[in-house]
């Protein structure tokens, strides 16, 4: 027999669900009806391209879109709108592949894909500091960022296969591409091996993906020659904005020098799709293990049934969501801010609401490059006149303001 009070509850739960089980059968609706094929056929006769170039990531390189006439032909913007993207790309360059290109569905300040390529004068109007994290002090040796007891960041590259207007790293996108030279690469590497306390590498930039085959291959053969590093972790975005990057050479390598983790940066819904899965899958499929570190940005997520469908997303093609980084005071990302009160609103609903599986840690990255702190909603109650102390990793305490920067 089964009681009242199950069924009652049972009921309850079903009506709590309600409201976002209908945002995504309205959303999956509307994306069907779209197919996001309109603008890959568009960008295709552009470039008078075929499906074989399409899908080889040197051709999306070499075509990225990075001049206002282009955007102007594909899209046919105002006169107002090129002289504002003409005046940012002075200071902050703009670079986006046509594949992240192809995955607008409406091209305006609404669209989540629009905002994290397309520069906006907002950008200029930002007295925010450029390196809030203190990257520059936390660099021992090399291109090595050191923050922790047992592991490292190596930066190996600025180049990236579009440029994020929310970047954390803006200050560097700015400048020429480049790649560290080989004796940096050296430095970088002879810490390593002086130091055996660090067991966990990570490969960032920039985007470490967007470097050779072969270059790739040669930094993880040496890292794997150094016998006290356990666990090798590349950050990268491809798998979102250039996700034809993984080509078979790319995954036999992954595969002779794994385990390798790959963590990448999936903002919205919108990124997942038939591309982006084959991509992950063949990364998966082949015993990479895959990790998701999204960025709360106003008007890309920072609502909750937008976040919720984003991590069940990922986790459906076997993406773990990690963390979502509150954004930083960076300057030119002002526009994207959103308050640590907003975001903990919108993360503590996940919790219950939705698999444990899916829900990634909140993180606020300290100043002066303390690490990272993960968020919650006792902060709240625990806040007053919207300010709160918070310990880092080793106890230290900050400050940190609840309301705004
Ligand atoms: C984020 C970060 C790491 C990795 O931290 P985890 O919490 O282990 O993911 C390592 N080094 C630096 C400098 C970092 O910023
Ligand atoms: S891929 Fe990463 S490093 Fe490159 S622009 Fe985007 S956020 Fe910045």
């Amino acid at each position: 027999m089964i009681d009242n009070e199950s069924l009652k509850r049972s009921e309850i739960l079903t009506n709590i669900a309600q409201d976002f089980f209908e945002y995504k059968q309205n959303y999956f609706e509307q994306r069907k009806k779209r197919k996001n094929e309109g603008f890959k056929k568009k960008l295709l006769n552009y470039f008078d391209a075929t499906d074989t170039l399409w899908n080889d990531w040197h051709w999306q390189i070499n075509h990225q879109i990075n001049k206002t006439e282009q955007l102007n032909e594909l899209f046919d913007i105002s006169m107002e709108k090129q002289h504002e993207i003409q005046s940012v790309e002075k200071k902050y360059r703009w670079s986006v592949t046509p594949y992240y290109l192809s995955l607008i569905t409406d091209f305006n300040e609404f669209d989540p894909i629009y905002l994290q390529v397309i520069p906006q004068i907002l950008e200029m109007n930002s007295n925010w500091e450029e390196d809030p994290m203190n990257e520059i002090n936390n660099n021992p040796a090399g291109a090595v960022t050191r923050r922790y007891p047992d592991r490292v960041t190596i930066n190996l590259t600025n180049k990236c296969a579009s440029f994020c207007r929310h970047c954390q790293r803006k200050r560097n996108i700015g400048e020429v591409d480049h790649c560290i030279d080989n004796s940096i690469l050296k430095d970088s590497l002879d810490y390593l091996s002086k130091h055996p306390e660090i067991r966990d590498v990570l490969l960032t930039g920039g985007d470490p993906l967007t470097l050779s085959n072969q270059y790739i291959e040669s930094v993880l053969k040496e890292i794997r020659e150094i016998k006290s590093v356990e666990i090798v972790r590349i950050g990268s975005r491809t798998l979102v904005t250039l996700p034809q990057r993984i080509d078979q050479t790319l995954i036999k390598i992954f595969k002779k020098y794994g385990p390798i983790y790959i963590n990448t940066q999936f903002n919205h819904p919108n990124e997942i799709c038939n591309e982006s899965i084959l991509a992950c899958n063949k990364l998966a499929d082949n015993g990479v293990m895959l990790g998701n570190q999204s960025v709360f940005l106003k008007g890309v997520n920072n609502n909750y049934n937008t976040l919720a469908l984003l991590n069940e997303l990922l986790l459906k093609n076997r993406i773990r969501p990690y963390y979502i980084f509150h954004p930083k005071n960076v300057k030119g990302t002002n526009h994207f801010y959103i308050s640590i009160e907003e975001g903990i609103d919108i993360y503590d609903k996940l919790r219950g609401n939705i698999s444990g599986l899916a829900i990634p840690t909140y993180i606020f990255n300290s100043h002066g490059g303390y690490g990272k702190i993960s968020l919650n909603k006792q902060m709240l109650e625990l806040s007053t006149n919207k300010k709160i102390k918070i310990q880092t990793w080793e106890g230290k305490y900050i400050e940190i303001y609840l309301d705004a920067m």
